[in-house]
């Protein structure tokens, strides 16, 4: 049994037909832990739904009514690269409930997975890029509105920007966090430096209640990237070595100048040097050493973590299904008494 719990339903499946998101991948990450043994059926926990009300923490009136009552225009339907369906929006109902249980275990428990979600590029008043509800904000602020956290950061390793994320949390900035440091010699990995690869860059931002860290591909959707707290642009083709060097970086020079309650750690497996849709060079071993990372570092500071998902396009699903069960294992290494 795990020292955690796995947020988890059959209906996160995504009703999108013949698509590049493999809807079915939530089931066999499912059934993978269970076959592996990583994890057995007491481990799982069923989600409900988010309430409307949660929903509205995050999104537009406006918007919700929308996808409610099936009245997306044509524009803002082919926006959201996914078919509209009335349930469709209840499968994104329930990713957002999902990540909502999972925070609220993580709290209790150090670490807890919704084995979904991770919707970075659901903005207030739309959707785009295969997401409709930004689930992991709808946890924040629910989280928020309850009292149960005061901070939270986002960590996104999907291999594209969380431009939804930097839109939804910009807001709350405040004038009164001091800039990170906006040298790139000091924040340099030097790993990178070392091996004369191709230098990624690091922009800072102001950060408000939410602090967001995104490392992505630079060349990559989405073309306009609203400003993270930190972004880290990563030219094509970064491996192992060197990814690892600016995610510590940016975990360093986020937690320097910030004090999360909640760390939401969005873990793409589209880094991976056979994703269709990324352009990046990670390897699966060096995609799980990545969560060990993070997790390592959280449970460090004592910051508990929510995982969810996001992307992932690799050319066999099964080692989509492989990098996404390899987080959990990851956490197990790290989480358990034992470690
Ligand atoms: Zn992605």
């Amino acid at each position: 049994m795990l020292p955690f719990k796995l947020v988890y339903s059959d209906d996160y499946y995504l009703p999108i037909g013949s698509h590049v998101f493999p809807a079915e991948k939530y089931q066999r990450i499912h059934e993978r832990l269970l076959e592996s043994g990583v994890a057995d059926a007491k481990d799982f926990v069923s989600p409900q739904p988010a309430s409307d009300e949660d929903i509205l923490l995050v999104h537009t009136p406006q918007y919700v009514h929308k996808l409610k009552t099936g009245t997306l225009s044509a524009r803002e339907e082919l926006e959201m690269e996914i078919p509209y369906s009335p349930e469709l929006v209840r499968a994104f109902w329930l990713a957002a409930g999902g990540s909502i249980l999972a925070a609220d275990y993580a709290l209790n428990d150090r670490v807890a997975f919704n084995i979904g979600g991770g919707f970075h590029h659901a903005f207030p008043d739309h959707g785009e890029g295969f997401c409709m509800i930004h689930d992991v904000a709808v946890a924040i602020r629910r989280l928020q509105r309850d009292d149960q956290i005061r901070t939270a950061m986002t960590v996104d390793c999907d291999v594209h920007q969380g431009n939804g994320t930097a839109a939804i949390f910009a807001g709350t900035r405040t004038e009164s966090v001091p800039l990170p440091s906006a040298s790139h010699s000091t924040l340099s990995p030097s790993a990178a430096a070392k091996t004369g690869a191709p230098q990624g860059k690091m922009r800072g931002a102001h950060a408000g209640d939410v602090f967001t860290i995104s490392l992505h591909q630079h060349n990559n959707y989405p073309m306009f990237k609203p400003p993270s707290s930190i972004d880290v642009d990563l030219p094509d083709g970064t491996g192992d070595a060197d990814y690892l060097a600016w995610l510590d970086n940016a975990l360093s020079s986020g937690l320097r100048q910030f004090e999360p309650d909640l760390l939401c750690y969005v873990a793409g497996a589209d880094p991976y040097r056979e994703d269709k849709l990324g352009g990046l060079d990670l390897t699966i071993e060096g995609l799980k050493k990545r969560d060990e990372l993070v997790f390592r570092v959280a449970r460090a500071r004592d910051i508990p973590v929510m995982v969810t998902y996001a992307g992932g396009y690799a050319r066999n699903v099964e080692d989509t299904v492989t990098i996404h069960s390899n987080t959990v294992i990851a956490a197990k290494e790290v989480f358990s008494p034992r470690s």
